[in-house]
């Protein structure tokens, strides 16, 4: 049988296009010149953050990921994918616009399932970055793969919640003003009704924020911090569920396929300035009588990487834009993923090693980049678990005695 053609439209429609370039501009004028102070992450950063947050909220380039009605200046799922693209060029822009993970996530899902009260009290001071958030699903003690495994309780009692539990890898806990946590409420349930999403804040007597848990040797200060908790007889009201009781998991599948995409949109980001550093120096650095860019090594991993980046970005539009048309387009993503993710550690790692030990320094971005890019291929789902997903699926079709059709 033959497949049938879709085009992938990968250019954005002329007025998202044309957002795009103010934030382009916003970026080259003001958060490329302030990373190296940024990544100090000292009270001098705090304050350039907080000066950075004001001109791009003053410049109506604020919460690009919500729309009007929820506080933000979002123009729908396809603009903002579009926009990520631009945004992720610098891990520190999502925190300009204020639309940083977690914060990102949990405003959209407390923007669909909150009640009215919960959109005053929680998102209205996140939209308006009054506060940060954090999410609390991951646990030490059981796979975060497999969340069906998740030990942390919210007994009901009276009017309250108690919830018991033990969590780490809750990012940017330090300094926030409240999280979401995953709890189980309903043991005895099928394990997909099992566990809720509760509002909690910070400062809730029995909530101890153990440590920020150093990763690759850095341990990161508020936003960036990835945190240890405890909780311990935390009570929270009944009206802080998200949602109804049980609805953890699916709000969840809500919360991260689209937040994939946009995921990845960022990584194609930082895969296009990767490759830009990468030729940028194979072109000026010369060694044995030539320049990097004769050699036919260099030429490869910039073949390699053209093609890789390519790929990665019609596989994103693709699946985009079948979320867009209310398709969940569930192996779309898994595929890209973990495509994506590989891709983006293998475009950061040619670029290092293309400048030499300069690339281990600050003096590019490229070793902050590095950093960062290893996570991508654990959160959000392992790249073996995407990989599972999509085989299981793709030889269901076989077993059924069809075959896999490509889009
Ligand atoms: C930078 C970063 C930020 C994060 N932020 C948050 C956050 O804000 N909130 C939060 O709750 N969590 C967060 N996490 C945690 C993340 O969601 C988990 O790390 C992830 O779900 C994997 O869970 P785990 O670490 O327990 O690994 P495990 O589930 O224990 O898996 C370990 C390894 O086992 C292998 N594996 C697992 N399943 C399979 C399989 N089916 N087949 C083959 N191999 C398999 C994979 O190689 C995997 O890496 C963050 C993680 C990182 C790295």
């Amino acid at each position: 049988m033959l497949t049938p053609v879709v085009a992938v439209e990968s250019a954005p429609p002329a007025e998202i296009e044309a957002l795009r370039e103010r934030y382009a501009a916003f970026m080259a004028e003001h958060v490329y010149p302030a990373e190296r102070a940024l990544a100090r992450e000292d009270d001098d950063a705090e304050r350039l953050i907080a000066d950075l947050r004001a001109r791009a909220k003053a410049e109506g380039l604020w919460a690009p990921h919500l729309p009007p009605e929820a506080g933000g200046s979002g123009r729908g799922f396809l603009a903002y994918a579009f926009l990520n693209e631009v945004i992720g060029r610098s891990t520190w822009a999502q925190l300009v616009f204020n639309c940083q993970a977690p914060d990102a996530g949990n405003g959209e899902i407390l923007h669909l399932f909150g009640t009215r009260e919960q959109k005053e009290r929680w998102l209205r001071p996140l939209v308006e970055g009054e506060v940060r958030s954090f999410f609390s699903m991951t646990e030490p003690d059981v796979p975060g793969s497999d969340p069906t495994t998740l030990r942390t309780t919210a007994v009901r009692e009276g009017d309250e919640w108690v919830i018991d539990g033990h969590k780490w890898f809750s990012s940017a806990a330090e300094g926030a003003g409240f999280g979401i946590v995953m709890a189980v409420t309903d043991p005895a349930a099928a394990p997909h009704r099992r566990a809720s999403q509760i509002i909690v804040p910070a400062d809730a007597p029995g909530l101890e924020l153990v440590r920020a848990v150093p990763t690759l040797g850095h341990r990161g200060r508020g936003w960036s911090t990835h945190c240890e908790l405890r909780y311990r007889g935390v009570r929270v009201p009944l009206e802080n569920t998200l949602g109804e009781p049980g609805d953890g998991f699916r709000i969840a599948q809500k919360r991260l396929g689209p937040g994939r995409i946009h995921h990845v949109m960022r990584w194609l980001g930082q895969m296009q300035r990767a490759f830009e550093l990468l030729c940028g120096y194979a072109l000026e650095r010369e060694a044995f009588g030539s320049r990097l860019a004769d050699k036919q090594t260099v030429q490869n991993w910039i073949a390699d990487s053209a093609a890789e980046i390519q790929a990665c970005r019609l596989l994103t539009l693709d699946a985009a834009r079948k979320i867009d048309a209310g398709d969940e387009a569930r192996v779309e993503i898994s595929l890209l993923k973990f495509y994506a993710a590989r891709v983006l550690n293998e475009v950061i790692d040619r670029a290092v090693q293309v400048h030499g030990a300069r690339g281990l320094t600050d003096e590019t971005p490229l070793a902050g980049m590095l950093l960062q890019a290893r996570g991508a291929r654990i959160y959000d789902g392992p790249d073996e678990v995407h990989r599972m997903v999509v085989s299981r699926r793709i030889l269901q079709e076989f077993e059924a005695g069809g075959a896999w059709t490509f889009s």
